[in-house]
């Protein structure tokens, strides 16, 4: 049986990984079979992660981390957790390959996946042109016509990305004002081939093979208008990934993983969770790297205890066996 295993490998499953192979704990680290390395992996320049001033890819980022992480005794898997089961001592989590893998900890940090619209154009034409990714696929778009759906940092950061691509970028968004970060707006509204739609959702994806544009409807007065556009990129948020533990540990209002003020202590004892699963409000790499240490902290004090605990009761029933021996 492990100590511990670490569901995820974005900035809080890796940091998480070093702090816990520092300690000996010699983690397993689950990373996905697909999405390893979590968000960062599809991110260009990370400009505020302290320690790189000239700033840094995201993957660049990631693959240090994980170098990190392996370089003090981390194991990397990269496969899926189909299965967490977090009752009793033992904890068990199930892979996609159908292996099962014990620990006494686990450290949930299994970030969060892309919001969708929830239009039905939106699944139908996914890759035909609607995109989660602009550095994934803005390649495909070079000089045409595109749009991006959002008011925060991502939707101003793929916006301006796409600019390298494509010949024109809506960005549509449903109120007059941004939610994005002062530089972010800045850097967007500075860029000739932005084009700002104000106060604008979209109602409908058009298009039978691709997208051919989107059915517009204003949040002023619900009047609506096509926007003739090659693409479509969907940069409105993410939600917590909590799949696994639905049924098993208590979740916030805001849909993220519950635990205990400040720590990482989940409502189920030997179970931690960290990163974007468990932040609503933050969700930055350095916040999640910050919060993967907390879980790995938290996980540490969680299995000393639980070896002081051991010996105690060894040392009880040694004492019991030397009883009844004399008696
Ligand atoms: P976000 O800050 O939650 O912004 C989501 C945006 O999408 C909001 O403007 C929201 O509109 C809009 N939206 C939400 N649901 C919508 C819907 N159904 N239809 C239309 N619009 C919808 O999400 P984010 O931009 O992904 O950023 C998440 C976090 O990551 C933030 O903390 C951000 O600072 C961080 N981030 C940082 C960087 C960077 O520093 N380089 C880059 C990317 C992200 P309302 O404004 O009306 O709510």
């Amino acid at each position: 049986m492990r100590q511990v295993i670490i569901i995820g490998s974005g900035p809080a499953g890796y940091t998480a990984a070093i702090y816990a192979a520092r300690a000996n704990l010699a983690p397993l680290v689950v990373a996905s079979s697909v999405e390893a390395g979590g968000e960062l992996m599809n991110t260009t320049e990370v400009e505020n992660f302290p320690g790189f001033p000239d700033g840094i890819q995201g993957p660049a980022l990631m693959e240090k981390m994980q170098a990190q992480a392996e370089k003090f005794g981390a194991e990397v898997l990269y496969d899926d957790v189909v299965e967490l089961s977090v009752e009793g001592p033992v904890k068990t989590v199930t892979l996609g390959s159908g292996a099962v893998h014990e620990a006494a900890a686990v450290i949930v940090a299994t970030g969060s996946a892309y919001r969708k619209i929830g239009l039905e154009g939106e699944e139908r034409l996914s890759g035909r042109g609607v995109s989660w990714c602009a550095t994934c696929d803005g390649f495909f778009f070079r000089d045409r016509v595109i749009a991006v759906v959002g008011g925060g940092d991502s939707a101003m950061e793929e916006a301006t990305f796409l600019t390298r691509f494509a010949s024109k970028v809506y960005v549509i968004h449903r109120r007059d004002t941004l939610k994005a970060s002062k530089i972010m707006q800045e850097r967007a509204m500075s860029n000739d081939k932005i084009e700002f739609v104000w106060n604008a959702e979209v109602a409908d994806i058009l298009g039978d093979e691709a997208v051919s544009g989107v059915l517009l409807r204003s949040t002023v007065d619900d009047s609506t208008r096509e926007l003739a556009l090659d693409g479509l990129f969907v940069a409105i948020g993410n939600d917590p990934r909590t799949h696994l533990v639905h049924g098993s540990l208590d979740l916030t209002a805001d849909g993220t993983i519950w635990v205990d003020g400040r720590s990482s202590r989940t409502s189920v004892a030997g179970v931690f969770a960290a990163g974007d699963v468990v932040d609503p409000t933050y969700r930055q790499a350095v916040t999640a790297a910050g919060s993967g240490t907390v879980a790995a902290l938290d996980a540490e004090h969680f299995l000393a205890a639980l070896e002081q605990a051991e010996e105690k009761a060894d040392l009880h029933a040694d004492e019991r066996d030397d009883d009844a021996a004399a008696a």
